[in-house]
């Protein structure tokens, strides 16, 4: 595997491999679990060289302590991509990434305005700088990214289609715990309290899923908010039942084609996210 630190080099290299080759990318911001690898794996098995970045995006957070907080093993990270067979690792520094300050402000209408994007607001904004930054100097064929952040999903579709890519969007399966947890680089920061509460998350929407169509809506999302907020370290900070398509919220089974169950928990001061397929 190679290692790139500096976009000149990095584009000097993919420039030679294009003319034979297929790119694949799978962004992160390491710490990198069997979430992530499942991404190099899809991309090694559809693409010739898959590059993998990795850069805590500072624009994507709305929370300085979360940002300071966020786990860093780069070490563990280049070991665990070597021997994933990924090629390509990028690793850039903030200035490389933003010589000068993104100012760019998208529009993504409806799409940003709930959930994620209420509760932390900025996020996507910042998530859309980083990735269509990215996307600009690797000009992949084709990128990866998981079902676990549904909603990054539809923002960077309607980004890609905003700005005319051609990259195409490969999205992934969730993969979880044995208990059923999502994995997410901040789950090693949970106590041991918090974590066998964090069960409870998954626990909650699988319920969901258990219980359509059959039950109304709003029963549904009031039972699974309660089962997770009777765990006395988790506190539900949304619990929305959506239209896949528009992101916004259904009051019945046939509102949507494909609805999903998406939520945020708060266990004490780590946040974490889930979703899963109702319709
Ligand atoms: P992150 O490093 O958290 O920004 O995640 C990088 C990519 O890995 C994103 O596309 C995530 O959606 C994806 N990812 C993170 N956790 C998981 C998981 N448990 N299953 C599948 N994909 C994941």
């Amino acid at each position: 595997m190679e290692k790139y630190e500096r976009i000149s080099e990095l584009q000097l290299k993919l420039s030679e491999l294009r003319k034979s080759k297929t790119i694949g990318f799978v962004p992160t911001m390491g710490a990198l679990h069997q979430g992530h690898l499942s991404l190099i794996d899809k991309c090694k098995s559809m693409c010739n060289i898959t590059v993998a970045s990795i850069f805590v995006n500072p624009t994507q957070f709305n929370d300085k302590n979360d940002y300071r907080r966020y786990p860093r093993t780069l070490e563990k990270d280049g070991e665990i991509l070597e021997k994933a067979g990924c090629d390509i690792v990028f690793v850039p520094s903030e200035k490389e990434i933003y010589p000068e300050t993104d100012e760019r402000i998208f529009d993504f209408g409806e799409l940003d305005k709930v959930m994620e994007g209420k509760f932390r607001q900025g996020h996507f904004n910042g998530v859309a700088q980083v990735v269509s930054r990215l996307f600009d100097i690797v000009n992949p064929d084709k990128a990866f990214f998981g079902q676990k952040d549904f909603q990054q999903v539809s923002i960077i579709k309607n980004m890609v289609k905003q700005l005319n890519l051609t990259t195409e969007i490969v999205v992934c399966p969730i993969v979880r715990e044995q208990d059923g947890l999502a994995m997410s680089s901040r789950n090693m920061l949970l106590s041991d309290n918090q974590r066998k509460e964090a069960i409870n998350i998954s626990q909650a929407l699988f319920y969901a899923k258990q219980q359509a169509p059959g039950t109304p809506v709003n029963e549904i999302r009031d039972e699974a908010i309660r089962r997770i907020n009777s765990s006395p370290e988790l506190k539900v900070e949304y619990l929305e039942i959506v239209d896949a398509n528009t992101l916004q919220t259904v009051s019945g089974w046939d509102d949507a084609t494909e609805i999903f169950a998406c939520v945020a928990v708060q266990a004490g001061k780590i946040r974490l996210i889930d979703n899963v397929q109702l319709k």
